[in-house]
């Protein structure tokens, strides 16, 4: 088996006058768990759909484990679990009956679709609600559900959009624990996710914009890409403070991050002064380390500045 589970080449994909993929190249190593982020619209369901064999028309090559996406459907099929954003379970019928469909839509024997349910119930922690109609579960629970209907037919590679969206914290938190099982398991996962918190939690992740990959590194390395001090400002009044450096000339970028302010300058002291003519009221402004947020909010507007 190729040490590549996923080689995408030079990929470009168009809609019309959208170019949703532009000259991408990004490869995922066997057995990592790799995040993609981006902004709406950035690309990345694109690039999932043309990775699962979904798309056909497209320049470039993508291969999963050797397997070329738009020639090996069949194998492509067998390998891969692809968990769209809007995953289709079937509400009217039970958990259990949920996975049954999947397992013979993946001509899944009786044999193994016994195991691997019972398994897999008890693996996602769904053996006690097996009755219950999909439609009356939980939002996490209905995810954990299309988890593993997902991999019902037991995938080498995991692709999943945007799983957790909408899944409150703690159902978060257990969706990750077993993707980690599964890739202590063997199995390669690919995962776009809008929560910093989960891109941290990857082995490496990319962070794409406009169809193009702006970075890709380990999330404790991407922090590296930030070239600027950066700085962190609270105040009693962070709202007046926000809309005060916002019409500064020394403030290069302002981001509003939870209860603080997240700016650059090229001259701190023309920052000090100006907060002091203003009479903008601040408890203290510290040099702090960039966050993954910062960066990628960095690179998009870079890449937004530059057309
Ligand atoms: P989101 O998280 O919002 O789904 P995304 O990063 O997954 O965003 P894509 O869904 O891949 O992005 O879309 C990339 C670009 O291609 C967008 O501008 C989108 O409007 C466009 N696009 C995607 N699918 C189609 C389609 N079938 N027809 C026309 N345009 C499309």
């Amino acid at each position: 088996m190729t040490d590549e589970a996923i080689a995408i080449t030079g990929i470009r994909k168009r809609y019309g006058d959208i170019i949703a993929v532009d000259d991408l190249s990004l490869a995922v190593k066997t057995g990592e768990l790799f995040g993609l982020i981006g902004p709406d619209g950035a690309g990345k369901t694109t690039i999932m759909q043309i990775i699962c064999g979904l798309l056909s028309s497209y320049d470039g090559d993508c291969r999963v484990f050797g397997y070329d996406c738009r020639r090996e459907l069949r194998k492509i099929r067998e390998i891969i679990g692809y968990m769209p954003q809007r995953f289709s379970l079937y509400p009217d019928l039970t958990v259990s009956e949920n996975l049954r469909f999947f397992a013979d839509l993946f001509r899944v024997s009786p044999d193994d679709r016994l195991k691997r349910t019972e398994r897999l119930l008890a693996f996602n922690r769904l053996a006690a609600f097996k009755k219950r109609r999909a439609g009356d579960l939980s939002g996490g629970m209905k995810q954990k559900l299309a988890l593993s209907c997902t991999l019902i037919h037991t995938p080498g590679l995991l692709i999943l959009d945007e799983p957790t969206t909408g899944v409150d914290p703690v159902s978060r938190r257990e969706f990750w624990e077993i993707l980690y099982e599964l890739r202590s398991e063997g199995v390669t996962i690919l995962v776009s996710t809008p929560y910093m918190d989960e891109a941290q939690r990857c082995d490496r992740i990319a962070f794409v914009h406009r169809g193009k990959v702006m970075a890709i590194d380990r999330p404790e390395q991407i922090i590296t890409h930030f070239d600027k001090t950066l700085y962190a400002l609270t105040s009693h009044d962070l709202y007046n403070a926000f809309l005060s450096m916002q019409g500064m000339g020394a403030v290069e970028s302002l981001q509003l991050f939870g209860d603080r302010l997240h700016f650059t300058t090229p001259s701190f002291d023309h920052v000090k002064q100006e907060l002091d003519q203003r009479g903008v009221a601040y408890t203290e402004i510290l040099e702090i380390e960039p966050t993954i947020e910062d960066v990628f909010i960095q690179m998009m507007q870079r890449s937004l500045s530059s057309g």
